[in-house]
């Protein structure tokens, strides 16, 4: 199937691109929750957190971490704030080794973390008919952030690849949601092939649709070409990125 035509169409719905200023915080581990066999939860503190502020549920702050090398930063997910109690949650998706991992397995209450941001936001405004989601773990927080702000009703379909299937997660909506959660233990073929059946299998539903995509940087394309070119859906109501790259320490990409 070929792109749609362009046409004033994609201008229906209201996407908006936000700047913020950039801030450094200092912050301290007030809690630490297992949420799953994966993924480890923090809540931050820090009174500089009272004007914390992370307009789009894909926003990210930088992490600062110092290592032999010298020091790096790593891109995260505000999972939740409250500038009234100047507190911040971060969900670290655990894999081998790195930087950001390797903080979180050690880090207790107590520990310190130093952010910056986050420097921008896309805000999308919420009235598309339908909503389809699509990640492995490190675009689960996003996921959870959106599921839990989506008005009451409106469907929304989320396709997210975990490690085994402990890692699910209950996330409370008012959304209508239907999960489809899909286990790298309990199956065939890569990330990108188990997402892409997953994906061809769904029925596209009627009606003006948001789709984001946030994986690997590879898997990610892969996806993001499938809902351009297999359903033509429009580039103006999706947004995907590679939220890591295979084999590359500190690696993203925004596709668009
Ligand atoms: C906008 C944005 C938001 C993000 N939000 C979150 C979030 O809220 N929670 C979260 O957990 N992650 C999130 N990520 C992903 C996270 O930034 C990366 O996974 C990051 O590489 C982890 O850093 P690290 O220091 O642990 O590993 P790195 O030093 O970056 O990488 C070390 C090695 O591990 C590999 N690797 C990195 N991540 C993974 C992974 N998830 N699974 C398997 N192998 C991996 C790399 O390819 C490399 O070979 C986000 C990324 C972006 C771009």
């Amino acid at each position: 199937m070929s792109l749609p035509t362009l046409n004033d169409t994609p201008a229906r719905h209201r996407i908006e691109r936000l700047r913020h200023e950039i801030r450094r915080r200092e912050l301290t581990v007030t809690a630490r929750e297992q949420l799953s066999p994966r993924m480890l939860r923090f809540t931050l503190s820090s009174p500089d957190l009272h004007d914390f502020l992370s307009a789009g549920v894909d926003d990210h702050v930088k992490l600062f971490f110092d290592t032999p090398e010298g020091p790096v930063m790593r891109d995260f997910t505000p999972r939740a704030y409250d500038n009234a109690a100047c507190t911040l949650v971060l969900d670290f998706a655990l894999h081998d080794h790195g930087p950001a991992a390797d903080w979180a397995r050690k880090a207790q209450v107590g520990s310190v973390l130093s952010i910056g941001g986050p420097r921008g936001s896309l805000v999308v405004t919420d009235d598309f008919d339908w909503y389809l989601l699509i990640a492995d773990s490190t675009g689960l927080p996003s996921i959870g952030r959106r599921l839990e702000s989506l008005r009451e009703s409106v469907p929304v379909t989320t396709l997210v690849l975990l490690d085994s299937a402990d890692d699910a997660q209950a996330i409370a909506t008012r959304a209508d949601w239907t999960p489809h959660w899909l286990a790298r233990d309990a199956g065939e073929g890569d990330d990108a092939t188990r997402l892409l059946a997953a994906l061809r299998a769904l029925e596209w539903p009627q009606g003006d649709g948001y789709v984001w995509i946030a994986a690997e940087a590879g898997v990610a394309k892969a996806l993001r070409a499938h809902v351009l070119e297999e359903r033509g859906h429009y580039p103006q109501w999706m947004r995907a990125a590679g939220y890591w790259l295979k084999g590359e320490a500190g690696a993203h990409e925004t596709l668009g």
